[in-house]
Formats: C-alpha cells, sequence, structure tokens
C-alpha cells in the first residue's frame, strides 16, 4: 500500500553554504516544502517559484503549527504525488522531532528519506575555532537537551556533569531558557572555572557569542543578553578556544573579560 514519498531534509545551521548537495537537490526537486521557523531564508531560495511553502514554525501565527497538522498534511500531500520535502534546521534526526515525523509517516506507508544536516551544535563550536573532541581534552561528546518534555523527568545535570569531568565535551540544546538550573546542576560535579560558551545564531551574520567560565554562566547569558536558539557548550575543549579562534573564519566577536 505504499503510496508517496517524504523526504526530511536537514537545512543546517542557518548559513546555505552548508547545506549538503543532496539537500540542495532534493530541495530543488520538491513541489510542497514544510518549513521549520529555524530554517534560514536563504536556504529557501533554491526552491522553484512554483512551489508551495508552507512556514509550520512560529513565526507564520502565535503558535507554532501543532505537530499532528504537520504530519497530516505532509501525509496527505504526499498521496497525492506531490514531492514533499520537510526541512528542518541542523540536522533532521537531532533534536527537532523528525524521529517522530518519520515514524509517523512510515505508519502510514509513506515511504521516508533522511537527508542529514550540519547539526548546530557543531557548528557553534566551529565557528569559535574549537574542536569538540580535541584528544588532550576529550573522549568524547554528548548532544543533549535543556528542554525537558512535559512528561519526561529532566536531565539529572550533576550525573552529566559527573560524567563531563571524564571528558566529555557537553553540547546543551535549547538550554539558555533554562540556563539557571542547568548551571546549578552541573556545578554539583564540575568545578566553576571550567569553561562554558554560548553560541546563538551560528553560522549567520547574526551569530553572536559570549565566553566564560561555568560559575558566571547564567549571568554570561544575561550580561550578553544571548537568547533562542543558542548553543551552549562546556568544557576543557574551549581552553584553547583564544589560541583558535585566531585562525578561525573573521567573527563578530562577543567576549566576557
Ligand atoms: N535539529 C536541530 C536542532 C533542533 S532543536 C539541529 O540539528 O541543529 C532547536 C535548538 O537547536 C535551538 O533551541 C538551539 O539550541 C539549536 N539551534 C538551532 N539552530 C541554531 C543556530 N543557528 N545557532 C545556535 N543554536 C541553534
Amino acid at each position: 500500500m505504499s503510496s508517496g514519498r517524504v523526504t526530511l531534509v536537514g537545512a543546517g545551521p542557518g548559513d546555505p553554504e552548508l547545506l549538503t548537495l543532496k539537500a540542495v537537490r532534493a530541495i530543488r526537486a520538491a513541489t510542497v516544502l514544510l518549513v521549520d521557523d529555524l530554517v534560514g531564508d536563504g536556504v529557501l531560495r533554491f526552491a522553484r517559484r512554483s512551489a508551495r511553502i508552507v512556514h509550520v514554525g512560529k513565526r507564520g501565527g502565535c503558535a507554532s503549527t501543532p505537530q499532528a497538522f504537520i504530519e497530516k498534511l505532509m501525509a496527505a500531500e504526499a498521496m497525492k504525488g506531490e514531492r514533499v520535502v520537510r526541512l528542518k534546521g541542523g540536522d533532521p534526526f537531532v533534536f527537532g522531532r523528525g524521529g517522530e515525523e518519520a515514524e509517523h509517516l512510515r505508519a502510514q506507508g509513506i515511504d521516508v528519506e533522511v537527508v542529514n544536516g550540519i547539526t548546530a551544535g557543531l557548528a557553534a563550536a566551529t565557528s569559535l575555532g574549537v574542536p569538540l573532541t580535541h584528544r588532550d581534552h576529550a573522549h568524547g561528546v554528548m548532544l543533549v537537551t535543556g528542554h525537558a518534555r512535559g512528561d519526561n523527568a529532566a536531565l539529572h545535570w550533576p550525573t552529566l556533569a559527573a560524567a563531563a569531568a571524564q571528558g566529555l565535551t557537553l553540547v546543551v540544546y535549547m538550554g539558555v531558557t533554562t540556563v539557571r538550573e542547568l548551571q546549578h546542576g552541573l556545578l554539583g560535579a564540575l568545578p566553576g572555572g571550567t569553561p562554558v560558551a554560548v553560541v546563538q545564531h551560528a553560522s549567520l551574520p547574526t551569530q553572536r557569542q559570549a565566553t566564560g567560565t561555568l560559575g558566571g554562566l547564567a549571568e554570561l547569558v544575561h550580561a550578553h543578553g544571548l537568547a533562542s536558539p543558542a548553543i551552549i557548550v562546556v568544557g576543557d575543549v574551549l581552553r584553547g578556544l583564544h589560541h583558535a579562534a585566531a585562525q578561525a573564519q573573521p567573527m563578530k566577536h562577543e567576549r566576557s573579560a
């Protein structure tokens, strides 16, 4: 009973130059595009003029389009034979419900193809010139969300901090609104002097960032007026920041003292 196909496409962190060739090909071929808020406008310039573009994020109205509606619309359009592309910020399978959407579509017999994108956490670190797994400082990386789902217990930050203290860089998505809680919890097992960085709008011309230490993280966010969408990086890999950043592309730096 398979009919129709939807391609979940990672639009990357915002800079259209960071799209994959596969993503560009899928966007060009699409007749219907469902687009999240975090997808940069520059990415949409690859769409056909005749394509129907549906903004399903908060920009179009006061609240984001309910997930059920998005999934229904994708399925209906795909079954009509439209070439449906679901454009999601970063990578479709790193947070952002790509997994749920794929399951829902497959359950209806719709083929789902997924095209990777560069996830915001990677783009944020690279924009600072920081390798997340520099082997002098880290054995790995944890990508976590600071936003607990209603029916799920929030992350136990001290436990994550203990893992981070073993040499795992912590990359937090959706963490700025709960930054105080996060800071407090992480201080349970990490020293206040642990380096942190906050990057808003990574890869976009509007990118802003600040660096400091865990003990002053919430204050840093507040003092620099940093807000969502932003990534928080915590870990010793940031110790190389000043040296590395000097070699990175020109940046609009905002650093804490
Ligand atoms: N699938 C996306 C993540 C979706 S969750 C990805 O792989 O990147 C949404 C969160 O992603 C935001 O709250 C923010 O933490 C992060 N984010 C997305 N785009 C960003 C950007 N350009 N700069 C900084 N953070 C970003």
